[in-house]
């Protein structure tokens, strides 16, 4: 019997939505806290529309998920094990030998963000 090649495919679709520096970062943030479109913007310095498209992918493949309080967007890890999988791919960084330093992640308040976690009123702009 040949070894069935569609939940390979399924595993590499999900592999390929985590395998982008800008979604690895969301991820890393959202592994310690829910954030808005603007807070995550905020944080890593990028236009909004940019972060939405990313944010979408992530949703897409499963892997976050998102809930609105009032005019708020909040996007979180659809399961915590998310954060495992992303902090196992570090760990294989330094096994293959490359020694990567990885910034902590800004804590609120986050310089000019208007989110209600940063003190602002919101909504995103
Ligand atoms: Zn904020």
């Amino acid at each position: 019997m040949a070894l069935r090649n569609e939940p390979y495919k399924r595993q590499a679709a999900l592999i390929k939505a985590l395998a982008h520096p800008t979604r690895l970062q969301l991820l890393d943030i959202l592994a310690s806290d829910e954030a808005c479109v603007c807070h995550l913007t905020a944080i890593l310095k990028r236009r909004q529309p940019y972060i939405s498209q990313q944010l979408m992918i992530l949703r897409e493949a499963g892997l976050v998920t998102d809930r609105k309080d009032g005019v708020m967007v909040y996007y979180r890890l659809a399961d915590p094990t998310i954060a495992d999988v992303v902090r196992a791919t570090r760990g294989l960084l330094r096994t293959v030998g490359e020694a990567a330093a990885f910034p902590p992640i800004p804590t609120s308040p986050v310089e000019g963000c208007p989110c209600p976690h940063c003190g602002g009123e919101g909504p995103c702009t």
